[in-house]
């Protein structure tokens, strides 16, 4: 019996995904053997490539000026490969710092290049986001990066910073599950595992007049504009996974596409969202409401006891991952893309129960 599975990643995936992956696996479409070990090079995985790179963009409604990319080494390797690329000598790159990931960003990318934090979120707990008002943009200043869900932090940037500098977004966490305004930003990437797929791909798109004065003297797969020169076939790329994202992305067309996955992952986590304001204290959010994230719902009990054994009583009925993170405890509820409705409806019924008997 599967389970509703709230994972902060990897995620939840459709199990019609899951269903059509598994009928096509052994052979895939009469080919006599699976994509998995067919040529990269192939005109039957070049279609699937292809298909995947085209629903992309179209769910995602990126502009013609941007190119797709596919890559290795998931978000964390765009942490390095983004000051590597985008900064010219002289240059600098900004950054929101408003929780762990973006924390990371900052850190790693500042092996290659001169980066600073325009704003800091420890002052606030990391409990919101900033206003636009709030970021320091100094001078030199190439872009600003912003990480628009913080997964652990469970807070998420519910307008994006209006300022003089495109803006570069880490979307791993709600990637594909909101529109974004093309025209602020310069790049967007993410993982694919957390919203749109399998491990092992990350899905950057960058603006083309970008690719045009990217850094060209790094190692070939660190460079952004050989990936886009080639359709991000310059090497093997991670078949399987872009595969997965491929279905992934045709199942979400068929629900509708962005407008309705949007409207139904503000649905689903008001859902939560009112269960722990209508219980008086029972359940705590720390995070201040003007940034409460659509994807992932963090919340405490009234004791580490108590948050054991919800989460004991969740694994009684069929729900799993709700742990929250290893230094952050409590619960986080993961709402992705492929959550369904009905998953939510149980949790919350939990939240309920759990609360009439405990409190
Ligand atoms: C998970 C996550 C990452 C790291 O992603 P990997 O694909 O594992 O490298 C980066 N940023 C955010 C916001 C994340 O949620």
């Amino acid at each position: 019996m599967r389970k509703f599975n709230f994972s902060a990643g990897p995620c939840t995936l459709p199990l019609e995904v899951l269903q059509e992956a598994q009928a096509e696996f052994v052979d895939f479409n009469g080919t006599g053997m699976s994509l998995i070990e067919m040529s990269h090079r192939s005109s039957t995985y070049d279609a699937v490539h292809m298909e995947a790179m085209a629903l992309a963009r179209s769910v995602f409604g990126a502009p013609d000026d941007f190119s797709v990319l596919f890559l290795g080494g998931g978000a964390t390797l765009q942490f390095a490969m983004i000051p590597m690329n985008v900064l010219r000598p002289g240059q600098r790159g900004a950054y929101v710092v408003s929780g762990e990931w973006s924390s990371k960003a900052l850190d790693d990318g500042s092996h290659h290049g001169d980066l600073y934090a325009a704003w800091d979120g420890k002052s606030v707990d990391y409990k919101r986001m900033p206003t636009t008002d709030e970021i320091e943009i100094g001078p030199n200043t190439r872009y600003l990066h912003v990480t628009s869900n913080e997964t652990i932090g469970g807070i998420r940037f519910n307008d994006f910073p209006l300022v003089d500098v495109p803006l570069i977004g880490d979307m791993s966490s709600d990637y594909m599950s909101r529109s974004i305004p093309w025209e602020r930003f310069d790049l967007v990437y993410g993982g694919a595992q957390k919203n749109l797929g399998p491990a092992g791909v990350d899905i950057t798109f960058v603006r083309n007049s970008v690719l045009e004065e990217t850094n060209q003297d790094l190692g070939a797969y660190l460079r952004y504009d050989i990936h886009a020169a080639k359709n991000s076939m310059y090497n093997t790329p991670p078949v399987f996974p872009i595969y997965m994202v491929g279905k992934v992305l045709a199942w979400m067309e068929a629900q509708g596409g962005l407008p309705v996955i949007e409207s139904l992952a503000a649905q689903k986590s008001s859902l939560v969202y009112e269960a722990i304001d209508a219980s008086d204290g029972f359940y705590f959010s720390p995070v201040d409401p003007a940034s409460r994230s659509h994807m992932n719902v963090v919340f405490r009990l009234p004791s580490e006891a108590l948050d054991g054994e919800f989460l004991a009583e969740a694994g009684r009925r069929n729900m799993s991952g709700l742990k929250g993170y290893r230094t952050a405890g409590g619960v986080r509820a993961s709402l992705y893309n492929a959550m369904p409705v009905e998953g939510v409806q149980a949790l919350v019924e939990l939240m309920a129960d759990f609360q009439s008997a405990n409190a």
